[in-house]
């Protein structure tokens, strides 16, 4: 997971490689070959890590420069107007972007009047107003054609007004599983993640905060949905009821098998851009181990010979996760970012 290495470059414009020092040698981890050792010039000497994935943000409220900077790769957005966030996500694909990867679910879908369409921070068009079933499976597919993310997203916020009628949430749910997509949801409010999990949804896009979940609701929830973690908007680094039921929640759903991804809610307050270490040690005191949290917060190992992402970082975060916030150098593809 994480590699003692260094990060050199190799000769040419804007190529690099990366390479790990083992017991047994040094490999490349970038897909390309290391030159002879009077090419070489060693950028960083540090920790490597697997690019960070954030699987909540709301990426038009940050800076994408700075959240690839800051040791995130990939984001997926959960909740924006299409027409801005769609191009967005199309141009995160240029290997000349100059941010992570970006997916976009495009807008949320409620009911007329539902969260998030009377928020302050949610420009029109976040919210996605449905009405009746057949209204509501049309609205997932277009949806999910356009987005091309395989993620649809629902909001069931009954502290923000009303919510979608189950009969519309279970067609959401069946129109997405019928094109093998996932539906994760803002659940919020007493009774909302129940409501949740008996439609179908798939993914939470917070950890439950509202309420404290029954031990036997958590078992249910463990065993067919993931939890997007997003526990630090509870507290921005401070003790908060909120922050308390919140991981509460989460250390009974993980102890029953549940599967926690990480996830910031980036735009939504002063949650810092790139890395977040707050979060990370949210997730470690849920009850995850350091290997865990690190294993939450990235797509994949480094591979050798694979162009991948990879953050190197002045400390150890097997020792340390404070050492997320001291990030030395990025490559997204193998390539070095500003
Ligand atoms: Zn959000």
């Amino acid at each position: 997971m994480i590699e003692r290495g260094r990060v050199v470059f190799a000769g040419a414009a804007a190529d690099l490689g990366v390479v790990a020092s083992h017991e047994d040698g040094v490999e490349s981890l970038s897909g390309r070959p290391i030159p002879p050792e009077a090419d070489e010039e060693i950028l960083v000497d540090g920790f490597l890590l697997p690019g960070v994935v954030d699987r909540h943000v709301h990426i038009a409220l940050a800076a994408p420069a700075a959240v690839l900077a800051g040791g995130v790769t990939a984001v997926r957005d959960l909740g924006w107007p299409p027409e801005d966030v769609l191009p967005l996500a199309q141009a995160s694909e240029s290997p000349s972007f100059d941010g992570p990867l970006i997916r976009a679910v495009g807008p949320m879908i409620t009911c007329r009047g539902g969260y998030p369409t009377g928020s302050g921070w949610a420009p029109p068009g976040t919210g996605l107003e449905v009405s009746g079933a057949e209204e509501a499976a049309t609205a997932a597919e277009r949806t999910l054609d356009e987005s091309g993310t395989g993620v649809v997203k629902v909001a069931l916020n009954a502290e923000a007004g009303p919510t979608l009628r189950d009969d519309e949430l279970v067609a959401v749910c069946d129109a997405a599983h019928a094109r093998r997509a996932i539906v994760t949801a803002h659940a919020q409010g007493a009774g909302q993640v129940e409501r949740a999990l008996g439609a179908g949804v798939d993914e939470l896009a917070h950890a439950p905060w509202s309420e404290e979940l029954s031990d036997d609701l958590l078992q249910s929830l463990a065993r067919s949905m993931r939890i997007v973690s997003t526990l630090d908007i509870h507290s921005y680094g401070r003790d908060t009821p909120e922050l308390r039921i919140a991981t509460d929640n989460v250390r009974r759903f993980l102890a029953a098998g549940g599967t926690v991804a990480y996830g910031t809610d980036l735009g939504n307050g002063p949650i810092p851009v790139g890395i977040h270490p707050g979060e990370a040690w949210h997730l470690h005191r849920s009850g995850m181990s350091v290997e865990e949290v690190l294993r939450a917060m990235t797509f994949r190992p480094l591979a050798p010979g694979e162009p991948g992402d990879v953050v190197a970082l002045g400390g150890n975060p097997m020792h340390d996760l404070t050492a997320l916030g001291d990030v030395r150098l990025v490559l997204r593809e193998g390539r070095r970012t500003s």
